[in-house]
């Protein structure tokens, strides 16, 4: 039962400081996408980015107020490590996720042991799709 709810929380857990877009819960690592039978896919922590620039604004308009109510400096400049630290906390402790380069899709529920041999992202093959789809956008056209 406990099981249960510990599950659900991290699916929600999920929804919030998560990567955005579908997904697919697997157990295995698959040899090509899930969903359109592309071969590559990076790895990287599940974790969306906005939340850490979010976490960046805040600390900024906190320093500002503490600046404001006259603190000393040490108080002021407080936030902005705090909010560092626990954003790379969070990236750190978040698990691994696996993405296709062709289609972006979320793959969830392996562990880092699973994507050892998968690559993080690489720009190069992340460009070698984006290629291939426009120039089919423009043989179409
Ligand atoms: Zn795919």
């Amino acid at each position: 039962m406990t099981n249960l709810k510990n599950k659900s929380n991290q699916h929600l857990l999920d929804q919030v400081i998560g990567l955005p877009g579908p997904s697919t819960l697997i157990q295995q690592l698959p040899t090509i996408c899930l969903e359109c039978g592309c071969k590559d896919f990076y790895k990287q922590s599940d974790f969306r980015r906005s939340i850490g620039l979010t976490l960046v604004a805040i600390a900024s308009v906190a320093t500002f107020v503490l600046m404001y109510m006259g603190y000393n400096w040490f108080v002021v400049w407080s936030p902005m490590p705090l909010f560092l630290v626990f954003d790379r906390a969070l990236y750190y402790l978040r698990p691994p996720i696996l993405i296709c380069y062709k289609c972006k899709h979320n793959f969830r529920g392996l562990t880092e042991k699973d994507l050892e041999s998968i690559e993080a992202f690489d720009l190069e093959i992340h460009d070698r799709y984006e290629f291939q789809e426009e120039l089919k956008k423009n043989n179409n056209n």
